[in-house]
């Protein structure tokens, strides 16, 4: 049982709050949290009480088909804390021990961060980069800014960030060093001739990271031959887009997805406490557990944040 210090807020609690993805009612939510062990079930020996650790939220059976053939992300009873099982939104939150990780003195903001960042990790395992390649990724939330950073220190070239948030396009510049190209919302066509002006070969990696179909659909016209898109931004479960057959086949496109993480968390911890991702400085607003509604219309509607946690630190 771990007595919750702080718990991450994301878009994905508030597709939850509206009853998407993978929800179940009724549901604490809260899939990104850290704090200290308070309790211990029996035969548990290699955390002790106190200890200030980090929760993999997911929760996989071991014998369906997919765990049976060791790919557990893709588990059928696919259970994950704060999404269909009760989770960090909580003054305390029960996990099997498996999944709970010590993370030494790292603060509980930075803890609140570990998720995202193992969902950054699972990202780069899937986009599998080649040393030398080119990337362009669109989006500057929390975790493209993690993925960004990932992507530098993996052997990305050239690596471009587009978004419409000039503070937040400036931060990830900075925190990934890579090149930045500003988007306006409301005319396209001055991103899309900046970066064709800047990289007329275009990519050999372009990335979604905003979840916005309009924008992922104009992915793979930055893809070189040879290129892959990558869908690591959520959309609405019905978008649809339009794409060239014509091109995946001539060019040799592939289309990769990125789905959460499993077994990402060990290297998502060292991956901060070695300072290789600063996650630091994408924590921008918090809210005490009682002001949950205001977390959540932060995320889904406010202005000027980067990454939201609950932080009941101060709670007694
Ligand atoms: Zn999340
Ligand atoms: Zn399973």
């Amino acid at each position: 049982m771990i007595k919750v210090a702080t718990c991450g807020v994301c878009k994905t609690d508030v597709h939850i709050h509206h009853g998407e993805f993978i929800s179940e009612f009724p549901l604490v939510p809260g899939h990104e949290f850290a704090g200290t062990v308070a309790a211990l079930g029996p035969g548990v020996s290699e955390l002790a009480l106190g200890t200030r650790v980090a929760v993999d939220n997911t929760v996989l059976c071991g014998h369906c088909y997919y765990c049976r053939k060791n790919q557990p992300l893709y588990c059928e009873n696919f259970y994950s804390l704060g999404c269909n099982g009760p989770g960090g939104f909580a003054e305390y939150v029960v996990a099997n021990h498996d999944k709970v990780f010590a993370i030494g003195d790292l603060s509980f903001e930075e803890a609140a961060m570990i998720e995202p960042t193992a969902c950054a990790v699972h990202g780069l395992d899937r986009i599998d980069l080649r040393p030398g390649a080119d990337v362009l990724m669109f989006g500057t939330g929390p975790t493209g800014i993690v993925l960004a950073q990932l992507l530098r220190h993996a052997g990305a070239l050239n690596l471009v960030l587009v978004a419409s948030d000039p503070k937040k396009l400036e931060m990830a510049g900075r925190l990934a060093e890579a090149d930045t190209v500003l988007m306006d919302r409301s005319n396209y066509g001055q991103h899309r001739q900046e970066i064709h002006r800047r990289y007329p070969r275009g990519f050999d990696v372009v990335i979604d990271a905003t979840g916005a179909i309009d924008i992922l659909q104009e992915c793979p016209d930055y893809a070189r031959f040879g290129g892959k898109i990558v869908v690591y931004g959520v959309t609405h479960e019905t978008d649809i887009m339009p794409i060239r057959p014509y091109d995946v086949f001539r060019k040799e496109l592939t289309i990769v997805g990125s789905f959460a993480q499993t077994h990402a968390f060990d290297r998502a911890i060292q991956f901060i406490q070695l300072g290789l991702v600063n996650v630091r400085d994408i924590v921008s607003h918090r809210f005490p557990l009682d002001r949950f509604q205001d977390a959540l219309d932060q995320v889904d509607h406010g202005q000027g944040h980067i990454k939201v946690i609950m932080d009941l630190q101060s709670q007694s």
